[in-house]
């Protein structure tokens, strides 16, 4: 069971270091913990939260090691950081910033060899859903990770309905449940849920069968709140 933070374009370093600091000492359960901030603010989470077992993760990486990239950064300047992993395809990053299927695979390739784990986000819009779409949303999305990207332990998926994301909207646990069978059919990797995991519905949604974690945005932006999800997906 792993529960990652993603910190979006929250928190500078001072204030990622106090929360790390902050989560140091906090009661996490026994589950696998990650929190990923902003770049300018991953040195400071990976300088406090060193001896822990708290790994921290990038937001995104580039598929190239250098070049005229302007506003990106490569998988080998995460790792030097002492960076473990990175997050990819965000819908946030697929919307906003016009990430596509096929760049989804170029960064989690490019990831993947420089030896970061790689936290792949997939998910249906409000409309794909009321469509009738999902389950071919999730099945292309996700094929084109199945086809272009080799098999490795160090892969996860994160379904994240958009509907879901920032909006306090919660897949009901069996719509989780669902889509991450769907999921695993196409390519049998962990799968994190994603959208409006609160502490009052992390050990529901997280006790799915095919539930293996939980990507949390907003919550995880309080020491308090995101030790409380930890804590509640460590029962199930
Ligand atoms: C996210 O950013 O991946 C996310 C799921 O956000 P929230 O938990 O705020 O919906």
């Amino acid at each position: 069971m792993l529960i990652a933070g993603n910190w979006k374009m929250f928190k500078g370093p001072e204030e990622a270091a106090d929360f790390c600091r902050g989560l140091r000492e906090a009661d996490i359960g026994t589950v696998d913990v990650v929190v990923c901030p902003p770049y300018v603010s991953l040195a400071a989470a990976v300088q406090t939260l060193s001896m822990t077992e708290i790994g921290v993760f990038g937001q995104s990486c580039h598929w190239e090691e250098t070049g005229a990239f302007t506003g990106e950064v490569s998988a080998p300047m995460l790792r030097e950081l002492g960076v473990y992993g990175t997050l990819v395809g965000h819908s946030e990053r697929r919307q906003l910033f016009g990430e596509t299927d096929e760049t989804v695979v170029l960064r989690t390739n490019a990831a993947l060899a420089r030896g970061l784990q790689v936290i792949a986000c997939v998910g249906e819009t409000a409309s794909e859903r009321e469509a009738g779409q999902t389950e071919a949303v999730l099945r292309r999305q996700v094929g084109a990770i199945a086809a272009g990207v080799a098999e490795t332990d160090d892969l996860i998926l994160a379904y994240e309905p958009v509907w879901a994301i920032g909006t306090g909207k919660t897949a009901t646990p069996e719509m989780a449940q669902e889509a991450h069978a769907i999921c695993k059919s196409v390519l049998d990797v962990p799968v994190l849920y994603g959208g409006s995991v609160k502490p009052d519905n992390a050990a529901e949604l997280s006790s799915q069968p095919d539930v293996d974690g939980a990507l949390v945005g907003g919550a995880s932006l309080d020491v308090e709140s995101f030790a409380t999800i930890c804590r509640e997906a460590s029962h199930s």
